[in-house]
């Protein structure tokens, strides 16, 4: 028994792997009912999403993954619902992706600086030309042989105190909630266990993230444990929050993140989706084994 809601996925508008059709096909295939397609700090995706998912009975989940800075910690706010032609919303993400396009250059710079030329386009050529993420620069480093896997390459080119490092300043924490509000959206702190807080800085950002009017946080998630589940929803019961559920799915070459393979939530979760007018007569969601 598995999750039929996947609410957290990536495709070629950003940095996963497979076109936006191709991921729906993908996901529906494998059993997923309702599925969110949310891009980094892009919606780019979304139409040809919605075409694919309509051919397939697939109810798909107009959404998106904003990059924010919170006391210096770079945290993923999850939109869903968006409507993605929001004004608001459009004009918040462009400024993301412009800085993404000041620090792709900055980052080929330095990893220069170390020696390794071309980055800059190397990276560009495996994304799909309009934005621009770390990954796309460590999937061409390890097509340049520098490191055998792409964890490999942030862990020793991207990140803080490595070569190719940018610091930066993405949105606010109250930017991405209003953006998502504005859109008709409900906001969710992606993977929160991720994150390299204290129990007690953990605690704060959920605590300012629910006084903004904050909905969820993602509890189950392709990046968490399973004791990570339970510690997450604990934390959504203490502060109110609903919860959600997705795998973060970017490519199939990352076997361990698989569509149709998400464990329900915990009993005591309240699900994001519980309000939501899906028709799932059919569905075993949250049935007891
Ligand atoms: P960016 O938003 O461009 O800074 O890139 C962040 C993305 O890089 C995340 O969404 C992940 O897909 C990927 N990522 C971050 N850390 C790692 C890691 N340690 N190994 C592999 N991928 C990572
Ligand atoms: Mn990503
Ligand atoms: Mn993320
Ligand atoms: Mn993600």
């Amino acid at each position: 028994m598995f999750c039929e809601y996947d609410l957290h996925s990536h495709s070629t508008a950003s940095d996963g792997t497979l076109s936006p059709g191709d991921l729906v096909n993908r996901a529906a295939n494998a059993g997923v009912r309702v599925l969110a397609l949310t891009d980094h700090d892009t919606t780019a995706g979304i139409e040809e999403a919605l075409s694919a998912a309509s051919s397939c009975g697939l109810v798909l989940i107009p959404g998106v993954e904003i990059s924010v800075t919170w006391n210096k910690h770079t945290v993923h706010i999850i939109g869903l619902n968006v409507d993605h032609d929001n004004r608001t919303l459009q004009l918040g993400l462009r400024e993301l992706r412009r800085f993404r396009d000041w620090r792709a250059k900055e980052i080929a710079e330095r990893l220069e600086k170390a020696g390794i030329a071309g980055a800059y386009e190397g990276a560009l050529a495996h994304s799909n030309g309009t934005l621009v993420s770390r990954t796309h620069f460590a999937r061409y480093l390890v097509e340049q042989g520098l490191a055998s896997d792409e964890r490999r390459v942030f862990k020793h080119y991207l990140v803080k105190g490595k070569p190719g490092f940018v610091p930066g300043q993405w949105a606010e924490l109250a930017q991405a909630v209003e953006w998502i509000h504005d859109a008709g959206g409900v906001s969710v702190v992606a993977h929160p266990a991720r994150y390299k807080m204290t129990r007690s800085k953990l605690r704060r950002l959920f605590n300012e993230f629910a006084e903004l009017g904050g909905e969820a946080i993602e509890v189950v998630s392709g990046s968490h444990s399973r004791d990570d589940y339970f510690t997450m929803a604990k934390h959504a019961g203490d502060f109110g929050l609903q919860a959600s559920a997705g795998s973060d799915f970017h490519s199939p070459d990352n076997p361990w993140i698989e569509f149709g393979q998400l464990p329900l939530l915990p009993d005591n979760c309240r699900p994001i989706w519980s309000d939501w007018m899906i028709e799932t007569a059919t569905s075993n969601i949250r049935k007891a084994v």
